[in-house]
């Protein structure tokens, strides 16, 4: 577009505010649909034998079923959390069986949920002493209902409920007690082995932080036996998309979550991105 004259000059400086307030209001639109739960809702789905997702669009949870009862992981937060509860009864599973929620980490939208889980089904609820410690401090992002204090997990833990264990990691650096968990799930009968990596965020700063979260993504990559990335959030790992294949999966074809390459491959994404964040926060420090 050619200026022309004074006219043209103010009427695209007018497009140009209209433009900014567009972007505003979009901004501020997007960060309401976090919270929104009909914008937020996603039908469940059953992804192996013993997993099901009943997450929602952009924070995930998940429920491991065991012959003596549920398992969560995560339990979401405000109105987000009826998709999960609902979502566990649309696939035939009572919320009462609820047995155990393991808490990634004590921001609000993994562990809002947690009391009204407690109070609702009798749940218990497992986290690190770090972030049991959290949670007596004012939330960081959004406040949120504050679960009581049931079970501390610490590195190398283990919960087993009937025939299922699952094992626990303490890998800091998102919070100072993100939670991990690697256990075992089964297509068709066929066991894998899946891993939650329970903080993969890098919204946080200091150097001793990004130093903690180097040094979890470094031993995450000494395990090298994990098959199944499981995502706490959708982003980190392609649950929709890998959904949509195993929906049309035929007889004999590989499942799409067993992957083990692209966890390998993730994993050195985010050392390449903390490394450089890690730059970032040692020029600021000096
Ligand atoms: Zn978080």
């Amino acid at each position: 577009m050619t200026i022309r004259s004074k006219k043209d000059i103010l009427s695209n400086i007018c497009l140009l505010f209209a433009g900014l307030l567009l972007s505003i209001s979009v901004s501020a639109q997007e960060l309401s649909e976090n919270d929104d739960p009909e914008f937020q809702r996603v039908a469940p789905f059953q992804v192996f034998d013993n997993l099901y997702y009943v997450g929602a669009k952009w924070v995930s949870a998940w429920v491991l079923e065991t012959d003596q009862g549920l398992i969560v992981f995560d339990s979401l937060y405000g109105d987000l959390t009826d998709i999960m509860i609902d979502g566990i009864r649309e696939l035939g599973m009572d919320p009462n069986d609820i047995r155990y929620v393991v808490v990634s980490h004590a921001h609000y939208d993994h562990i809002g949920g947690a009391r009204r889980l407690q109070q609702e089904f009798g749940a218990v609820v497992l986290m690190t002493e770090e972030d049991w410690q959290m949670i007596e401090e004012p939330a960081v992002f959004q406040e949120y209902d504050k679960p009581i204090r049931h079970l501390t997990v610490t590195d190398s833990g283990t919960l087993n409920l009937g025939r299922t264990s699952l094992r626990f990691f303490k890998t800091p650096g998102h919070t100072t007690g993100v939670l991990s968990t690697r256990f075992t799930v089964y297509d068709n009968g066929f066991p894998h082995t899946a891993f939650m990596f329970g903080g993969v965020g890098l919204n946080f700063s200091g150097v001793e932080r990004m130093d903690m979260y180097i040094n979890s993504v470094k031993r995450l990559m000494t395990m090298g036996d994990v098959e199944v990335n499981i995502p706490n959030h959708p982003g980190s790992g392609e649950i929709f998309e890998r959904y949509e294949i195993l929906k049309d999966r035929q007889d004999g074809e590989p499942h799409p979550y067993v992957d083990p390459e692209r966890f390998t491959a993730w994993l050195d994404q985010l050392l390449l991105a903390a490394e450089a964040k890690m730059i970032e926060e040692k020029a600021a420090s000096k």
